[in-house]
């Protein structure tokens, strides 16, 4: 299976936008503030299945978080991020100190 950013975002609204809308941006971004603070940590455990769960849980808030303020993540990134890095312009990157 492969899961599109746009087709998990409609996924995660299916299922907890009922929550998110209830909760607000605010409340919701510090969810996310924290799921990264746990993945932060989890990088630096040797857990592989602890590291995905955490992979999956920012993804999962911050599709949450977009959903709220009607932000469509998979146009935005690749708005930005369309096979090549929008500062330098390179499909490699090449900006100095990154
Ligand atoms: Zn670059």
């Amino acid at each position: 299976m492969i899961l599109h950013i746009d087709r998990f975002q409609n996924m995660m609204r299916q299922i907890y936008f009922h929550r998110d809308a209830r909760r607000g941006a605010q409340d919701t971004y510090l969810w996310l503030v924290e799921e990264v603070e746990e993945l932060g940590e989890a990088i630096r455990g040797e857990n592989k299945k602890a590291l995905e769960n955490e992979f999956a849980d920012v993804l999962a808030w911050l599709a949450s978080l977009a959903n709220v303020v009607d932000v469509k993540l998979e146009k935005a990134a690749l708005g930005k991020y369309n096979e090549k890095c929008p500062k330098c312009k390179q499909r490699s990157c090449e900006c100095p100190n990154q």
